[in-house]
């Protein structure tokens, strides 16, 4: 089965979404102590197995020195596998998402959801930006536009339906993100035949 990899801060429903999808309940590594390497888990539903990916998240508690060994890990692991890795989901909170980048932006750093979704592409992985807790966001259309205005990918979003999957993990409202993944799949198919 083809891999699907996972990153994404902390607090935004990773967990969630990986109990939905496999069944397992997942540490979120937000604790000090708590292995962080990756870790694979069947996506029940689907021929895919997901690796929940640690040190893009919050390490707070966590050494500088051993959080960029973590980060160091990752990337190599990422590196490695990038030809046999189908996508790569990064998920964000869609109701916080924004402020985060603006945030990070003023202050002239590179956000970090930004910077996956591009460290993502540029291994030549697919990334796919699972947009959680829709169910709190009321205006759905702006917020996902402004989502691809930061990403660099030119609204509207819904011609991004490969790439943004505005999802509720909480609610099990997850099809956009399972259609964007098959999408891959599919263009993955099609590119060997070619
Ligand atoms: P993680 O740190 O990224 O693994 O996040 P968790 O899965 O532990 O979720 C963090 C919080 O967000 C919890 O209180 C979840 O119940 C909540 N949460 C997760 N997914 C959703 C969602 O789709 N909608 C809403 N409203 N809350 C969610």
């Amino acid at each position: 089965s083809a891999e699907v990899v996972l990153v994404g801060r902390s607090n935004v429903g990773k967990s969630t979404l990986m109990r939905e999808l496999t069944g397992h309940t997942v540490s979120t590594g937000s604790k000090p102590g708590v292995t962080r390497s990756p870790n694979h888990y069947d996506w029940v539903a689907e021929d895919f197995v997901l690796t929940d990916l640690p040190g893009f998240g919050f390490m707070e508690g966590v050494p500088e020195e051993r959080r960029e060994a973590i980060k160091t890990d990752v990337v190599r692991y990422v590196e490695n596998y990038a030809e046999s890795i189908l996508a790569g989901v990064v998920v964000v909170d869609g109701k916080s998402a924004i402020d985060i980048i603006d945030r990070h932006s003023e202050r002239g750093e590179i956000p970090h959801d930004v910077e996956l979704f591009h460290f993502l592409r540029d291994v030549g992985i697919p990334p796919v930006v699972a947009v959680n807790k829709m169910d709190k966001v009321d205006d759905r259309d702006d917020r996902l536009d402004a989502l691809c205005d930061r990403l660099g990918l030119v609204p509207p979003w819904q011609q991004w339906d490969e790439t943004i999957a505005p999802i509720s993990a909480k609610r099990g409202q997850i099809t956009p993100l399972t259609d964007a993944v098959r999408h891959h799949l599919h263009e993955a198919k099609r590119d060997d035949l070619l």
